[in-house]
């Protein structure tokens, strides 16, 4: 089976979220297991300085009506042999960012058209036709459609699986761009939404196939679907959810080069110094009775911040540490700036992107909250379980599916939930973990070795993928 992955983001060349994760660890599974995969990615100006690369061919994409020359490098996914595409033009990617600086780039729509069309055009340039392309997100929702048009010969048969990774982005815009993906008024149809283009509603509606990352999130988005309940519903029978996995290789707290001390299971003794080593490096008292609450996201709405803020100074009140490290919205990086100045010593806001960072606070931290309103699936729960870091989770999407409920009675468990999206249940989860670490530490132990043991790797997730995979060519 030949597999095009078309991704707007892949580890470590370009990231803001967990679809650059799975962008990276999905192909590296598929191709051990016998899968003829490929990724395709826009070159953007950070790529040039992550890896080697070779220029492969030139081609032209159609544009709003004009041809864009596109220089196609070529490479492999790190430690793999998956080959990595990279399409470049640099007046489109050659930017400070991958989206836009403050608000997205006023040029979006042609930025993903060029990406898409020209995704298409490499297939064909190579000679390599794939059985089935793997689309991710709005980025990549115009496939299906130039697909439908039948405008890049010798595609006729490829099917297509759109996997949505966060439906809060939609790829809308104005009805007066309609022209720049070029394509017919009929193939275009269902991309109408309210009046403005939508790549994502066209993609739900025109790829054979659509899953999202996690089987909760996937029921919940036909009731809660951010506005595209109705053209999910329309795709119910063909709509799944498969788990991500996680890079268990990347995220190993015993090999992990970016921590202090590494440690596994069966010894946790370098966990604690973990945790000693973040407290001396981001001023916090020395004390290891102290739980260490952990965040490390993106500063959004999604991920409820909201709950945080309302529940701050009465988490505060319990005998805790707080450290965060994120950047995204003003008002929140603004709120949390402040905490570390009014709760000097126990608060340590770290309002930066920083991959080392991010692993030298899932090793030293006791528990890892993430009160998402909505959650298609969640990485940094998986990582804080493989990490002893307890995670303190809202129950919706992924998080449920991946935390299950502490009980007491059956010692049982991998973390603590809460339903409603209110700062005070938000805060009864926090309490309940906090209690259980300062009454019982052997529970605490148990608990969280539990979490370690867990195989949460991707091979689970890319046999489901295969088998997604056959069903899409079956619905041919
Ligand atoms: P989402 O994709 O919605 O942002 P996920 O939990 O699925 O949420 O994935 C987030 C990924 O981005 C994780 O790998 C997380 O560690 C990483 N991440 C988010 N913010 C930061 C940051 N400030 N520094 C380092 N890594 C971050």
């Amino acid at each position: 089976m030949r597999v095009l992955f078309v991704s707007a983001e892949v580890s470590p060349f370009a990231k803001t979220g967990g679809l650059a994760d799975v962008a990276l660890a999905l192909p590296r599974s598929l191709a051990a297991s016998g899968i003829d995969v490929r990724v395709v990615m826009p070159k953007y100006r950070a790529v040039g300085d992550k890896t080697e690369t070779r220029e492969e061919t030139r081609l032209s994409v159609p544009v709003a009506g004009a041809e864009k020359p596109c220089v196609v490098f070529s490479g492999s996914l790190p430690e793999s042999e998956v080959p990595i595409h990279f399409l470049g033009n640099d007046p489109y990617y050659d930017r400070p960012e991958i989206y836009g600086e403050g608000a997205e780039y006023p040029d979006a729509l042609e930025r993903f058209t060029f990406f898409s069309r020209g995704a298409l055009e490499l297939c064909a340039a190579l000679e390599w036709i794939p059985d089935l392309i793997h689309i991710n997100d709005w980025h990549t929702g115009l496939i299906p459609g130039y697909l439908a048009d039948h405008v890049v010969p010798g595609l006729e048969s490829a099917r297509t699986l759109l996997t949505i990774h966060n439906l809060g982005y939609q790829g809308e815009f104005p009805g007066d761009q309609a022209a720049i993906p070029g394509l017919s008024e009929s193939t275009l149809e269902p991309y109408w939404h309210r009046s403005k283009l939508n790549l994502l509603k066209g993609g739900i509606l025109r790829a054979d196939l659509v899953n999202t990352v996690s089987p909760t999130y996937a029921e919940e988005i036909l009731h809660e679907g951010a506005g595209l309940e109705e053209a999910l519903r329309a795709r119910e029978d063909s709509l799944f959810g498969v788990i991500n996995g996680i890079d268990m290789d990347e995220w190993d707290p015993a090999t992990d080069s970016h921590l202090w001390a590494t440690f596994d299971k069966d010894d946790l003794a370098g966990k604690a110094e973990n945790k000693a080593r973040l407290q001396e490096e981001l001023g916090l008292a020395a004390d290891p009775a102290a739980p260490i609450l952990g965040v490390i996201s993106r500063l959004a709405e999604q991920k409820g911040f909201d709950l945080v803020m309302s529940a701050f100074d009465r988490m505060m009140e319990l005998p805790v540490q707080f450290v965060l490290l994120g950047t995204g919205s003003e008002e929140y990086e603004a709120f949390f700036r402040e905490a570390q100045t009014r709760y000097a010593g126990r608060v340590s806001s770290m309002i930066t992107f920083s991959e080392p960072w991010a692993h030298r606070i899932e090793a030293a931290s006791d528990m890892f909250l993430m009160p998402s309103h909505y959650e298609p699936c969640g990485l940094n729960q998986q990582y804080s379980l493989r990490y002893g870091t307890v995670p303190v989770v809202r129950a919706t999407g992924g998080l449920r599916d991946t935390v299950h409920p502490y009980d007491s009675a059956t010692d049982d468990g991998n973390g603590f939930l809460f339903e409603q999206p209110t700062p005070e249940a938000f805060l009864d989860a926090v309490r309940r973990a906090v209690d259980l670490f300062t009454q019982d530490p052997e529970a605490w132990d148990r608990l969280r070795r539990r979490g370690m043991a867990q195989d949460l790797s991707w091979d689970a997730s890319a046999v489901a993928y295969r088998k997604l995979y056959e069903k899409t060519l079956e619905s041919a």
